[in-house]
């Protein structure tokens, strides 16, 4: 009862509004309360008639003073004008093709109504659909209303008037937090926080009460992330004996390992001799290297006697990292194979059998790895590269292959530091904040429409002089209402501008095998200029390619952006990235200028969360957190730190002690929705 009752039996509710709230993942009245409104709107003051001005949203208060009149403008357009006063004016209300509203009406009573004042063509001042209630009603007159996100065929209405029953059913909410950490963060108690969140008695209090949320949001997920953290340190791992070996390895590299890739070696070495089982992730800019480390780490677990398999999002990542592996592993007598999706029937077979009776000592492969048939001898080492492309399942049944073998996490995104360090709690964090030597930075920069036919004069101009060039395209082909570039039209446009170079073109819908073929072609200097989507922003390596243009650069984000621009700039040769764009806001501007200024991919993905908004930074959960409710990671910073010093004391004082507190983390992890 109370909280754990289904929202079903709240009155007005039943069985088809309830499915409704089920899209939104609301259940029981606890889950609607937590359904947090996305704004407020102010109509806690009526506003005189006479005072209101154009542009501004307003509550006023009037009698009707010419009933509703509807007028067919033109076929298919009705419109309904009426008039209402008060002591200090007249203004007029217009819907629009909305036969039954003047039933609602009646001439000479009172009502509210709230909306944006316009001015008509006319020149009279207007309200265009405003919400409306008998001026006695009191629903929303006078209050600071909330505004929910809402969902298909669920009006705010509905959503109002269910979560005052909520609320009253609900009754007194127990407090979770503990009374210590509400006193030492000076928060709100939970039942003023909750009526106040969704029904502000003002904005003072909606705010205080935010802030209560935001930090036992925040507080929750990371004592759920650090409970599963403590948890897999007690796993037992396998113990890799011989550490040393790696030199052995590291001497037959063609270049010396930087200080960062060192650092990280080590850091590997240890937790495979500490007896537990690593969780590690790396996070390291584009291009620092950090297949060498995952190369280094697979060798030791080779030379310890067990195998390892390393998964990539694509088919044309998966075999190049094979090659890579296969050159660097060529003198130390190890055995590497690919297994893919696309590979015939027969070999396919072959493959599977010496990952069965462990002759492969290395399996380099796509999700095929993750497959039921794939069985191997000793599996004891794992990578994941480019991990935010694999959900939690795969990266689980990656580790479900072995005995608990030992996971090495690879991700080619940086995220802001400080944001790491707590929100992959449940991970340890190598950084890779080291490019190795004598790379040249990416000069980069934004230019408009009107320059493109020069830009591609100078692409054309370098292939000529024997490099090769990238254009990246937001879309595939051609879609009605968009003017946005796309590839299948741009590579064509290319090819018979300049018919002395061969274009490529690439893009998610190829089949893999022709994704490969034109890969192939592109990375052996056949095809010169490649035209793609941002299939090719994972991994891909092409030394002789130094310049990247990028069509519509507003569409992407910034982190994205250093991602495809990571595929230049990796021979000798001065690389230049070129961003093509015509969006003229300032957040664009700031966005390609930060692009231009920087090529350090910590900075900049510290700019896409500040300039985007985290809803469409984590929003893709590509990090793979939960979507938060309430709390915004990046304005809401300061709270995160003191939360994350909350969660901190708590694990040391035992959160068992706190068990109420303790229930809600059992409960996010049961939704499964964090990472591992
Ligand atoms: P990423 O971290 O983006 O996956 P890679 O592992 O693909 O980067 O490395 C990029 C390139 O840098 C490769 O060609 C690799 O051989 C080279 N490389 C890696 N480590 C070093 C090093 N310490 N010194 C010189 N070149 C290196
Ligand atoms: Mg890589």
């Amino acid at each position: 009862m109370g909280l754990e009752k289904s929202i079903q039996f709240l009155k007005g509710v039943g069985e088809k509004r309830a499915a409704l709230f089920a899209k939104k993942d609301i259940y029981t009245v606890e889950d609607l309360l937590y359904f947090f409104p996305r704004s407020h709107e102010d109509r806690s003051q009526t506003k005189p008639i006479g005072e209101c001005m154009d542009g501004e949203t307003v509550c006023i208060t009037g009698k009707i003073y010419r009933p509703p009149l509807d007028t067919y403008v033109r076929r298919g357009m009705m419109v309904t004008n009426m008039s209402v006063f008060d002591d200090t004016g007249m203004i007029n209300i217009v819907w629009y093709n909305n036969k039954y509203v003047k039933n609602n009406f009646k001439e000479g009573e009172s009502y509210s109504f709230f909306g944006k004042v316009s001015r008509s063509r006319q020149g009279r001042l207007q309200l265009s659909s405003p919400t409306y209630e008998r001026a006695d009603a009191g629903r929303f007159t006078g209050k600071i209303v909330p505004i929910y996100p809402l969902t298909k065929n669920l009006s705010q209405k509905t959503v109002q008037t269910t979560m005052e029953l909520a609320l009253k059913e609900a009754g007194t909410i127990p407090e979770y937090l503990p009374e210590h950490i509400r006193r030492s963060y000076k928060l709100a108690e939970i039942n003023f926080a909750m009526r106040n969140i969704h029904f502000p008695k003002d904005f003072e209090s909606y705010n205080i009460a935010r802030e209560r949320f935001v930090f036992e949001e925040l507080l929750v997920l990371q004592l759920a992330l650090f409970g599963r953290h403590e948890k897999k340190a007690e796993t037992a791992g396998i113990i890799f004996n011989d550490v040393k070996c790696i030199r052995d390895f590291s001497e037959k590299l063609p270049f010396d390992l930087t200080n960062a890739q060192k650092r990280t070696i080590n850091e590997i070495c240890r937790d495979c001799m500490s007896g537990g089982c690593m969780n590690r992730l790396i996070q390291g800019d584009v291009g620092s290297g950090k297949t060498a480390v995952a190369a280094a780490a697979i060798y030791m677990a080779v030379k310890n006697g067990y195998q390892a398999a390393m998964m990539a999002p694509t088919e044309i990542l998966a075999s190049q990292h094979a090659d890579s592996l296969s050159v660097m592993f060529a003198e130390l007598d190890i055995n590497v194979v690919l297994l893919t999706g696309s590979m015939r029937a027969k070999a396919k077979r072959e493959t599977l059998a010496k990952i069965a009776d462990g002759s492969a000592d290395v399996v380099i492969g796509t999700h095929a790895l993750i497959e039921e048939g794939v069985i191997f001898n000793n599996l004891g080492f794992v990578v994941a590269d480019e991990q935010h492309r694999f959900g939690v399942e795969q990266r689980a049944k990656l580790q479900a292959k072995g005995n608990d073998p030992h996971m090495l996490i690879m991700s080619a995104t940086p995220i802001p530091r400080t944001l790491a360090l707590i929100l992959y709690g449940d991970l340890d964090i190598s950084i890779i904040d080291e490019l190795p030597p004598g790379r040249k930075p990416v000069k980069t920069y934004a230019v408009g429409e009107n320059m493109r036919g020069r830009i591609y004069d100078f692409v054309h101009k370098n292939i000529s002089e024997g490099m090769q060039a990238y254009v990246v395209c937001p879309l595939v082909a051609e879609t009605e209402n968009s003017d946005l570039e796309n590839a299948v039209e741009l590579s064509e446009k290319l090819a018979s501008s300049y018919p002395d170079i061969k274009v490529g073109l690439m893009h998610g819908k190829m089949k893999a095998k022709d994704k490969d073929e034109i890969m192939t072609s592109f990375a052996s200097g056949e095809t010169q200029l490649l035209v793609s989507t941002t299939v090719i922003e994972v991994g891909v390596n092409v030394p002789n390619s130094n310049i990247m243009v990028i069509e519509n650069a507003e569409r992407f984000g910034l982190s994205q952006l250093h991602q495809l621009r990571g595929r230049v700039g990796r021979g000798g040769d001065q690389a230049h990235c070129i961003l093509i764009t015509d969006a003229k806001n300032d957040i664009t501007k700031k966005r390609m200028e930060t692009m231009c200024i920087s090529n350090d991919g910590f900075y900049i993905s510290e700019q896409d969360l500040k300039l985007r908004g985290p809803g469409d930074f984590f929003g893709t959960r590509q990090h793979g957190l939960p979507e938060m409710k309430i709390a915004n990671l990046f304005e809401d910073r300061d709270i995160l730190k003191l939360s994350n010093e909350a969660a901190r004391q708590i694990m040391n004082e035992g959160i068992d002690s706190y068990p109420l507190l303790s229930s809600r983390c059992q409960k996010l992890l049961a939704k499964e929705i964090i990472m591992n």
